[in-house]
């Protein structure tokens, strides 16, 4: 009893306490069964007592849940615990990154805006705006956005979106939020940060100054490589029902099993994260030392170009290496084929290790000018490190490196 009461109260307080408490607990709410877990309401639709009650719940007058586009407690249990772990107001799940990427685009702009997007960032976000936001009014200027003078060049009056990857992919080049912050709120714009790479364990955009944050849940979120899915989060209750009315009519949301895939994966997120990044420490270094390898990128080296930046801004490194082999692109693709651990495969963020080549595969869409211009050289390999056994995973690379 002492203890229920206990676990009640840390619940109720789950804003205040520490992360890993947080990332167990946050969005499970008292279950009239007394279940752990808040159940999977695999529903379409939710009876009401009454007509009078179907209207008061549509009117706003009484909560409850209508439709499962509109409110579903199984989604919204995952959607407010990812909502208190990146520290912001409320969160609105969607069907995928892209779907979160687009309701974030749509509920900020509309004809005749203007938008400054890091220039290296995942392929289908450039994509996104250079087609159908284009398509809709919206034009944007692609920048590099570690370097913060070229953003402030690139606001024009009608900038309402600044849309910052950090670290980008699949550079992992750094912007620093603060500073990009203070630039689009002088100009009343707004900034959106795709955190996906670091997660709100290693980066707390909103700290930073950050207005929106939208994710990939199918990647650390989620973890375990078996649920597409994303999410808006926003720093401001205000703004919350605009980007809610936003996903209800675009229709993008994501569905209850996958909600609950996603919050069971959040329960585990900062240790599957950390250990990543402990991992991908020892494999960047010893790659970095490597005969076969031309350079290595990742901001737990020193030698990475914002290193002291990165330090500054998250609070760990990430799992996410590039680097290109001596040999250029043929090397890469020999290596990229002999790997047997590292699975050859897109994706990122989750317990298995993944390697992949983003000039032909994430950002071939990007086209080959708008690739040099973001420095995505052919020849840029890049390795997502999971949980496996770190000398197994070095191990494996070395097997296929001897064969380049
Ligand atoms: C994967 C990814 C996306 C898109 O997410 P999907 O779930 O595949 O739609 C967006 N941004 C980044 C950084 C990603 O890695």
């Amino acid at each position: 009893m002492r203890e229920a009461l206990i676990l009640e109260e840390l619940v109720k307080n789950i804003r205040n306490m520490k992360f890993d408490t947080q990332a167990v607990h946050a969005g499970t709410e008292e279950d009239v069964h007394g279940a752990v877990v808040t159940p999977i309401y695999q529903t379409s639709t939710f009876k009401f007592k009454s007509v009078q009650h179907g209207a008061s719940l549509f009117s706003g007058e009484e909560e409850g849940f209508i439709y499962t586009r509109m409110r579903n407690p199984t989604v919204e249990a995952m959607e407010n615990a990812v909502a208190v772990l990146e520290g912001g107001a409320r969160a609105l799940g969607c069907g995928s990154g892209m779907a979160a990427v687009h309701t974030a685009f749509s509920a900020l702009l509309k004809s005749g805006d203007h938008v400054v997007c890091s220039e290296s960032v995942y392929g289908p976000t450039s994509t996104l705006l250079k087609t159908v936001m284009h398509g809709f009014g919206v034009e944007t200027t692609f920048v590099d956005t570690s370097d913060t003078e070229a953003v402030r060049k690139a606001m024009k009056n009608n900038t309402k979106v600044v849309f910052v990857e950090t670290p980008c992919n699949p550079t992992l080049i750094i912007s620093d939020l603060a500073a990009i912050a203070e630039i689009a709120h002088a100009q009343g714009a707004s900034l959106v940060v795709d955190n996906t790479f670091m997660g709100p364990v290693m980066q707390r955009p909103f700290e930073l100054g950050t207005d929106v944050i939208v994710h990939s849940l199918t990647k650390s979120l989620n973890g375990h490589a078996d649920v597409v899915g994303g999410i808006v989060v926003v720093k401001d209750e205000q703004t919350y029902p605009h980007f809610r009315k936003t996903l209800n009519q675009i229709g993008g949301v994501i569905d209850p099993f996958n909600s609950f895939l996603v919050h069971r994966g959040l329960k585990t997120l900062s240790l599957r994260v950390k250990h990543a990044a402990e991992s991908a420490m020892r494999v960047a270094e010893h790659l970095e030392q490597h005969s076969k390898i031309a350079w290595v990128r990742y901001p737990g080296l020193p030698s990475h170009p914002q290193y002291e930046l990165g330090k500054k801004q998250m609070s760990g490194p990430g799992s996410m290496i590039a680097f290109e082999l001596k040999g250029g692109l043929e090397a890469g693709k020999t290596m990229m084929n002999s790997v047997h651990l590292c699975q050859l495969a897109v994706s990122l963020g989750g317990v298995e290790s993944l390697i992949q080549h983003p000039a032909s595969m994430t950002h071939a869409s990007m086209g080959r000018e708008h690739r040099e211009q973001a420095h995505i050289t052919d020849g840029l390999v890049r390795l997502s490190v999971g949980i496996e056994d770190v000398e197994e995973i070095i191990a494996d690379l070395d097997h296929a490196l001897q064969l380049c």
